[in-house]
């Protein structure tokens, strides 16, 4: 997901709760940042909180 698109999801998102059930690397233009963003309400998400999210998900 482009940088740009997670920014309009942030702003665009009413702040309800979120599960986060997809989780994206965030690209800035071309290059990769080091931030994952959920798909629906544009949080970030370092790597590491990210494995962590997955590994939660996976119990
Ligand atoms: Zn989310």
């Amino acid at each position: 997901m482009q940088f740009k698109e997670s920014q309009r999801l942030r702003a665009d998102w009413d702040g309800s709760d979120c599960d986060h059930p997809r989780i994206l690397k965030e690209y800035d233009l071309g290059a990769a940042t080091t931030d994952w963003v959920c798909d629906t309400c544009g949080k970030e998400f370092s790597r590491e909180e990210r494995d962590h999210f997955n590994a939660d998900r996976d119990q």
